[in-house]
């Protein structure tokens, strides 16, 4: 509970804020950017959060066969995120975002009417719908946290297909997106003569969570294996911001 009310005072205190200001060379000042000091840190945060999150959702996501709990913690263990984002994902992570739904559901807020979406006004203003569902912010925002993750991902000639889907939708988006290139690739085979066409689902979660399946994909592109560091740091940044932005609306 008080690692909860911990968390949201931290995240009022981010939503009142320039987004921009996460980012400025001004809190390399904090003491907790110190290297050393941080890691230890965020051992000792792990280990709250964990034992916080016995009822949480995303814990029990991280147990799943398909996901590497280890890497998809790496974020965290790393601390090369500043403090405010890696609260900040906690937050969303969590589900304790000040959404129109958290409001009126969890905090039980009488002033709301409705639980619509503030920017596209067709469904309910959840932390999912903000971070994967929301059709505006899929034209700009989704795109542009898809391009990051592509652009650390080097192309070869392999057909690669990259996707940012919700923690729980990951095993179903990969099936989704192998199966969509399937046919696709058996044509460049035959157009191209190529002896092997290879079809690669390079997938990890709004959250940040990673299967096992996204290591696999880095060893057959032949792209150093630890870029998945980069690519997480990518997604974790891009949901964050897109998060707080929207908020500010
Ligand atoms: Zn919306």
């Amino acid at each position: 509970m008080l690692k909860m009310r911990r968390i949201d005072a931290k995240q009022r205190k981010i939503t009142e804020k320039k987004s921009d200001e996460n980012y400025t060379p001004l809190r390399l000042r904090n003491r907790y950017y110190d290297p050393q000091s941080k890691k230890e840190n965020n051992k000792t945060k792990k280990e709250q959060w964990e034992n916080k999150q016995l009822h949480g959702q995303h814990p029990y996501y991280l147990k799943q066969e398909d996901i590497d709990e280890a890497a998809s913690d790496m974020w965290l263990m790393e601390g090369r995120l500043f403090p405010e984002t890696e609260g900040f994902i906690i937050a969303i992570q969590d589900k304790v975002i000040n959404t129109k739904n958290y409001r009126k559901y969890i905090l039980q807020d009488k002033t709301l009417t409705d639980d619509k979406c503030r920017i596209c006004n067709q469904q309910q203003e959840t932390i999912e719908h903000i971070i994967a569902g929301c059709s505006i912010l899929a034209s700009i925002d989704y795109i542009r946290r898809h391009d990051n993750v592509a652009k650390i991902e080097h192309k070869r000639t392999y057909l690669v297909e990259i996707a940012v889907p919700l923690t729980n939708n990951l095993q179903r988006k990969h099936t989704e997106k192998i199966q969509r290139y399937i046919e696709l690739a058996a044509e460049i085979k035959d157009m191209w003569e190529q002896r092997e066409v290879k079809i690669m689902a390079v997938i990890l979660s709004t959250t940040a969570v990673i299967p096992h399946a996204l290591h696999r994909a880095i060893q057959q592109l032949q792209i150093p294996e630890m870029i998945y560091k980069e690519m997480q740091k990518a997604v974790i940044l891009d949901t964050c911001a897109l998060t707080r932005k929207f908020l500010q609306h």
